[in-house]
């Protein structure tokens, strides 16, 4: 073997992009939850050739300081938490600070941002070990991430992403999930030039029903319930509206897509005796609790939670979902779809 040695930066950076940018998708959602986290009222994602070529995402947040901005791509930088006290009850979507840092390694990084005080903007320049020093840019308040040529410098990475179209698929359901989590902010999307989404603030209905579509959102039952510390709200698809695929099914966590057994689970078992067993339900969910009652540190990309009180998690969605889809149906086959 070997002596041990102390990896060079740049390469514990693309070990680190081998957890969190696992395509440009992934790279996407990071950059769209700095966006929120900045309190955006307004995202605009731009991609080309299904996010591999170039993503750009610009909003109007609250923008970087010129002196935060090579601070914003070094590893294990946050503005986001200080202390295990603030990881306990983390309520930003990031706070691990290596999602840029890791972006950075493995393509060529454009992050342009300027404080509303401010009287113009700066921009730095990342492209594998080399950086250029933040100049002086001339843009809008908020903050522009340009990654451009996503694993240029990682040829083996490379050769795994999928087709243009493949990829853009897996883009705009990170967009969609994004777009679904706020519908306080306004979303617009571009692929290759062309407008496909854009979505106006408003309420959670109506940007359920832009992106779910019509026959969902008439098809689906409010979801109004509280317990304790625990609230979900939403809308299920009657089992009527049931599919063939689990592709309409989203539950958020505080704020945040996961994807978790014990959610799934208990909304399956909600839909037991209204539905086939080889259907899938349809729902957009969305549950709040307290930080403090929620792991979000298990995994790096941060799709997976653990409750402090599983069960009464479960209990509760089991028990909220089960009064809806019991009220209007009374019978198994349920009433017809207008
Ligand atoms: P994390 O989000 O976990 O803190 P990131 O690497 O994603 O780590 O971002 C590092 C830091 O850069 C953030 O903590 C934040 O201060 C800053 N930042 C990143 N994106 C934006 C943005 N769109 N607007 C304002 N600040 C941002
Ligand atoms: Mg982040």
């Amino acid at each position: 073997m070997a002596a041990i040695r102390v990896l060079p930066e740049l390469l514990i950076n693309q070990i680190a992009a081998g957890e969190v940018v696992e395509r440009p998708a992934s790279a996407l959602k990071e950059i769209l939850e700095n966006a929120i986290d900045a309190e955006a009222r307004a995202i605009h994602v731009r991609l080309s050739q299904g996010g591999v070529k170039e993503i750009v995402v610009s909003d109007d947040g609250v923008g970087m300081a010129a002196e935060d901005l090579p601070l914003a791509l070094a590893r294990h930088a946050t503005s986001k938490i200080a202390s295990l006290a603030d990881l306990e009850s983390v309520r930003s979507l990031g706070f691990r600070g290596e999602a840029l840092a890791s972006i950075a390694a493995v393509s060529r990084l454009r992050l342009a941002s300027r404080q509303h005080d401010a009287p113009h903007g700066w921009v730095v320049e990342a492209e594998g070990e080399w950086r250029a020093p933040a100049r002086p840019e001339a843009i809008a308040p908020g903050t522009v991430v340009s990654v451009r040529d996503l694993y240029f410098n990682t040829p083996a990475r490379r050769k795994f992403l999928k087709s243009e179209a493949t990829e853009y698929g897996h883009c705009e359901e990170m967009f969609r999930r994004a777009a679904l989590s706020r519908p306080d902010i306004a979303f617009t999307l571009h692929h290759n030039g062309r407008v496909v989404w854009h979505l106006i603030a408003g309420t959670r209905e109506a940007r359920i029903a832009a992106l779910a579509g019509e026959a969902f959102a008439q098809a689906a039952l409010p979801v109004e319930a509280a317990a304790g510390t625990l609230i979900l709200r939403g809308l299920v698809a009657l089992p009527a509206y049931s599919r063939s695929s689990r592709d309409l099914q989203y539950v958020f966590v505080n704020g945040r897509f996961v994807r978790d057994k014990l959610l799934a689970h208990a909304i399956r078992e909600a839909y037991r005796d209204v539905l086939h067993h080889e259907r899938h339900p349809a729902y957009v969910l969305f549950l709040e609790l307290p930080p403090e009652a929620v792991d979000v540190n298990v995994h790096p990309m941060k799709i997976e939670v653990r409750f402090r009180d599983a069960r009464a998690v479960h209990q509760f969605i089991f028990h909220a979902l089960e009064r809806v889809l019991a009220r209007p149906m009374g019978g198994h086959d349920g009433q017809t779809l207008a």
